[in-house]
């Protein structure tokens, strides 16, 4: 027995949960299996375990990084296992995956395990942490030292995810929708009440918290979740429609319509002179946005706030937008309060979540939009979104001709009686961009899901191309819907490959629905930016897949996929975040409607 300080669950079992998880064949089993390991955890251990299974330190807007190199991992393998560093690393490169060659070669150490006690699933996790917080001269050493205690302080297959974990290759394949569900099932045996779960977390963005709540006092705590300074809210988010016509329709008549603005998107946390700024991923931006943090402070007339606003670059002495990439340069580590005088970001904000004391979560729209306004005393650098209200389509058309004259991406409307929908998709906010009206020259963004071996002219980067998928929301699955095979720098196929090279898996993860096989199947991680002709029908893909009345079943594809863009992997979105089936097929009827060939 182990007192409570250091948890219940020994690491080894902990892993043997992981393992089952890495082996099943359907999402309900995954479920099913991650609802008894939750069963097993107690109060104090359950959020860390939680984070651990997320194969993090931390929520995202901790900003706590793991700081562990793979040399650092294959130097502690060579330490717990009593092999050369140039051995580890030689069946490193061979294997391709950190976690098995600590599992083979700690299975084949003959070690005095006699009396060494296991470490429970808290204890690594808190080594793991204290290791993060490390830093300075001497922590390398200190960290492969620790890093070789647990390898030893477990089973060869507690090695195998002690190896993983900090390395970010835990490959479970799970997703916030899985957790919740097994949340759920923890509490009630049945996924009953993961929509109860989903409202406490799209509040927090913290699993580990909504599951230590739960865990400790019940769902009547969880359905008592409210919004708190400084636990960033999930991002409502907007769905699509081609013209002003269908969206006024949708809308039922008068509607608020806001321009669209191509920035960075900050969820604005105050409480005096305190502010924090979440990006659309939830993690920290404070630091890249200085100059932002100071208008809040000086233009902000409310003592507490959360609101919503994009950070762009605004020429003031012309009242013009830069392109976005003058805005993009603020993602560079260094430089950024140089930058910050020369070109200082304004923002433009568009929603209020909470205003000195009072939730506008659930307010509607027009009640919240009049607060943003009130708070606005002196609107500077910090303005609330142009906006116009409107229930004729053409008046929505000029408004949007207008935005994109000012080199603006588009509009979006905004449904006047409609609170702010945490973390969802919904047609409360509908955006229209220049680019739905005519071809599909919109970008998309897609899941990998695996990866081919260069062949012919390729073979020397050992990269091929990628099977990318779209997110299937309704079944938290994901459904492949093109082979990229172009549109690849050199550099990018280096990097992709190495990546993706880390997290590989030995067979199709359970939440991916595919009926062809790349030559590699990887976790699902990565985003990437797609650009295409046109969608069309498929039998290769799942995409959508339904039976025609002939009896053939199709799903959708892409015509002539590039990968587009600077960045190979979009590091601002998470794989929920992809492209939605749902929207390829809306995209896929759009297409039909302004005449393009099937
Ligand atoms: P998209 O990324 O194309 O799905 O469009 C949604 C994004 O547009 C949001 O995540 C915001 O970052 C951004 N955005 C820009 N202007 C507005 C606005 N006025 N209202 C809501 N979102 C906006």
């Amino acid at each position: 027995m182990h007192s409570a300080s250091v948890g219940s669950l020994l690491f080894k079992d902990l892993a043997e949960y992981y393992d089952k998880l890495e082996r099943v064949s359907s999402r309900l089993e995954m479920i099913k299996i991650l609802g008894e390991m939750l069963k097993e955890l107690d109060k104090n251990e359950i959020a860390d375990v939680i984070y651990m299974t997320q194969g993090v330190l931390a929520p995202p807007f901790e900003s706590v990084e793991f700081g562990i190199a793979e040399k650092y991992m294959e130097e502690a393998i060579a330490i717990a296992s009593g092999r050369s560093k140039e051995a580890v690393h030689g069946y490193y490169k061979n294997k391709g995956d950190l976690g098995i060659v600590a599992e083979e070669l700690m299975a084949s150490t003959k070690l005095k395990r006699m009396g060494q006690r296991q470490y429970t699933s808290r204890e690594v996790y808190d080594v793991m942490r204290k290791i993060a917080g490390t830093s300075g001269e001497g922590s390398k050493s200190t960290k492969i030292k620790e890093l070789a205690g647990m390898l030893a302080s477990t089973t060869p297959l507690g090695a195998r995810y002690i190896a993983r974990y900090p390395l970010g290759q835990l490959r479970l394949g799970l997703g916030d929708a899985t957790i919740l569900e097994a949340l759920s099932v923890m509490a009630t045996g049945t996924r009953d009440v993961k929509d109860r779960l989903e409202a406490a977390y799209n509040m927090c963005s913290d699993m580990g918290l909504v599951a230590s709540t739960l865990k400790e006092h019940g769902m009547e705590a969880i359905d008592k979740f409210k919004v708190t300074l400084f636990k960033p809210i999930r991002p409502a988010l907007a769905e699509r429609l081609p013209t002003s016509e269908e969206i006024i329709k949708r809308m039922g008549g008068k509607c608020a319509v806001e321009q669209k603005y191509d920035g960075f998107r900050c969820q604005i946390h105050k409480d005096g002179k305190k502010v924090r700024i979440y990006s659309r991923r939830l993690e920290e931006t404070t630091d890249m946005l200085p100059d932002v943090v100071e208008a809040v402070r000086s233009e902000v007339s409310a003592e507490r706030a959360i609101f919503e606003g994009e950070a762009l670059a605004f020429n003031e002495s012309t009242n013009e937008f830069f392109p976005f990439q003058e805005t993009i340069q603020r993602k560079r580590k260094h430089g950024v309060a140089d930058k910050a005088l020369e070109m200082p970001l304004h923002l433009f904000a568009f929603d209020v979540m909470y205003l000195d004391g009072k939730d506008y979560l659930g307010k509607p729209y027009k009640e919240r939009r009049e607060a943003l306004e009130g708070m606005l005393k002196n609107p500077s650098r910090i303005r609330p979104s142009t906006m116009i209200l409107t229930d004729s389509p053409k008046k929505l058309d000029e408004f949007f001709e207008e935005s994109i004259e000012n080199g603006l991406e588009g509009i979006v409307a905004k449904d006047l009686a409609a609170p702010y929908i945490a973390g969802a998709r919904k047609f409360s906010w509908i955006k229209l961009k220049r680019s739905y009206r005519g071809e599909l020259s919109d970008t998309l963004d897609l899941v990998v899901v695996g990866y081919y071996l260069g062949r012919g002219s390729r073979a020397e980067f050992k990269f091929g191309g990628l099977l990318c998928a779209t997110y299937n929301e309704k079944n938290d699955t994901f459904e492949t819907v093109s082979r990229i095979g172009s549109g690849f720098t050199e550099e990018q196929m280096k990097e992709l490959r190495e990546s993706l090279n880390k997290i590989r898996v030995a067979k199709k993860p359970v939440r991916v629905d595919a009926v062809i096989e790349p030559d590699f199947w990887v976790d699902l991680k990565y985003v990437v930016t797609v650009k295409a002709d046109e969608i069309t029908r498929s039998p290769t893909h799942t995409c959508g897949r339904k039976k025609l009345k002939d009896g053939t079943e199709v799903g959708y594809a892409l015509r002539f996929p590039r990968l587009v863009g600077p960045e190979a992997i979009r590091s601002d979105k998470s794989p929920e975040d992809a492209t939605t089936t749902k929207e390829i097929e809306e995209l896929y009827s759009q297409q039909k409607k302004v005449g393009l060939k099937e």
